[in-house]
């Protein structure tokens, strides 16, 4: 579903993905994991066109990202959770998802709602939805910012450390959200360094440092026998 081939971005003269090759099916889930400035934030944003590379191919759902007018397709199909919620303060719960929804695909406003409501519902929290962002929970608004997502109908989801920035206790109720949008059958490709996560869910880990995939495995030969040095370093550090 989407197809990575000798990805390679410069920041100016530094080298930030150096041949990454990925491919990700239909239904599957990634787990992107590595040290910091490893290039994993880089690598999921060339994804949605959030970032232009110089050089190799990026596929979703056989559209090439390499042609300009391919962005605004791709990103239809694609939804993004960042670290930061990045919610509309100004607007509420119910607007921040009904925005994009109305907007980009020309949704009316009853339906958009109907559709967020259940969207809201199903990330347990519909109660919420005539509230502003910063009357929520930094776990609640990141679970707002998983139904706004949603509520695009994506095909695939990318998230970027969406509990990093989350207090301990709230960290769950974002990895359960994301545990059952898994289940569900959707294809994920999530940098996170919540190893429980990883076992549970994850089809593949992927092991990034200096702008290479080091290491690719199932979670259980990963977490088990990581065959690279550093990713056995990394391992050491963080389990
Ligand atoms: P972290 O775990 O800290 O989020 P990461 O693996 O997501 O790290 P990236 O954010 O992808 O790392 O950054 C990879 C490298 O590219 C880093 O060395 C970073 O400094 C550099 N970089 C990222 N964005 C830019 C930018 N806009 N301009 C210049 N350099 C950048
Ligand atoms: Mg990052």
């Amino acid at each position: 579903f989407i197809e990575m081939r000798d990805l390679n971005k410069w920041f100016g003269v530094f080298h930030a993905l150096k041949d990454v090759s990925l491919t990700v099916g239909k239904g599957e889930k990634i787990v992107i994991c590595g040290p910091s400035g490893s290039g994993k934030s880089t690598l999921i944003r060339c994804i949605n066109g959030l970032e232009p590379f110089q050089k190799g191919r990026v596929l979703v759902d056989g559209i090439n990202l390499d042609d300009g007018k391919a962005v605004e397709a791709v990103r239809r199909e694609v939804g993004m959770v960042f670290q930061s919620f990045n919610l509309f303060p100004h607007m509420t719960v119910l607007e921040n998802c009904t925005l994009a929804p109305r907007r980009v695909r020309g949704i009316a406003q009853g339906e958009a709602e109907k559709t967020a409501r259940q969207l809201l519902e199903r990330v347990r929290i519909l109660e919420q939805a005539e509230k502003y962002p910063a009357q929520l929970s930094g776990g609640q608004q990141q679970r707002v910012a998983i139904a706004r997502a949603l509520c695009m109908e994506p095909k695939v989801m990318l998230f970027d450390e969406p509990t990093s920035a989350l207090d301990p206790e709230m960290v769950k109720e974002v990895l359960d959200t994301m545990i059952s949008l898994a289940r569900d059958g959707m294809t994920m490709i999530c940098v996170t360094h919540e190893m429980g996560f990883a076992r549970q869910v994850a089809d593949r880990v992927v092991f990034m440092a200096d702008g290479m995939v080091i290491e690719e495995a199932p979670p259980e030969t990963f977490f088990q026998s990581p065959q690279h040095p550093r990713a056995k370093a990394f391992l050491g550090e963080i389990l």
